[in-house]
């Protein structure tokens, strides 16, 4: 499975501090829809500016997986297999909850609310340890599988600031904000605040290793 390949093949597993891995995104590159019948740049850009995006005053539900059986197994060059669980402790969780809730005090015409029931969830949220830092983009999640995950952090995100704004540059993806480099129309239609701005102008790319802000 992809959880698998990304793990045994990924060449930053360990191999840097500590605070520049909390700071690598590993999120899918998302190319653009492509639309040849349209000529109109006018409306072409206005589609590709909210195709992933959520209607205004959407509630999006998250979830936190929660059994035993949640998890996946990662298979090692030897033929070793380790069992990664995707659920994580209360400390995690309400760092999440309060990232949620920063997003809204953005005033970005969207709610959340956790609820424990997976089937009514939007956004499922798992915590593979060495899976990486990442989400679907905006309502790409809607197609994936109610035992899937949408998003995954795969680092601790307690005892660094690098936490707090990884959760929040994650959510950004949940919410359609690709990465300002794959984002043909960037600085159109993208969130005004600053704070919310920014935790999407940093990140390593798996493809390249330019460095977005700070
Ligand atoms: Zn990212």
């Amino acid at each position: 499975m992809n959880t698998t390949d990304r793990e045994v093949h990924d060449e930053h597993s360990g191999s840097e501090p500590y605070e520049s891995q909390i700071a690598y995104c590993s999120m899918p590159v998302v190319l653009p829809p492509r639309f040849p019948e349209i000529t109109d740049s006018a409306r072409l850009e206005a589609i590709l500016t909210t195709a992933e995006k959520w209607v205004n005053g959407t509630v999006l539900r998250y979830y936190f997986f929660g059994r035993d059986t949640d998890g996946a197994y990662v298979t090692f060059d030897d033929g070793t297999r380790e069992w990664r669980p995707w659920t994580t402790d209360a400390a995690h969780k309400d760092l999440v909850r309060s990232a949620f809730e920063h997003w809204k005090e953005q005033g970005i015409g969207l709610d959340f609310l956790e609820v424990q029931d997976r089937g009514e969830a939007e956004v499922r949220i798992g915590f593979m340890r060495g899976d990486g830092h990442w989400s679907g983009l905006g309502r790409d999640i809607l197609n994936r599988g109610v035992n899937d995950r949408t998003m995954n952090l795969g680092q601790s995100l307690l005892g660094t600031s690098r936490g707090f704004d990884t959760a929040m540059h994650e959510i950004g993806h949940t919410l359609g904000l690709p990465h300002e480099h794959q984002n043909p129309f960037a600085g159109i239609g993208t969130i005004s605040a600053h704070s919310a701005r920014r935790t999407l102008s940093w990140c390593y790319s798996k493809t390249s290793t330019e460095h977005y802000g700070t």
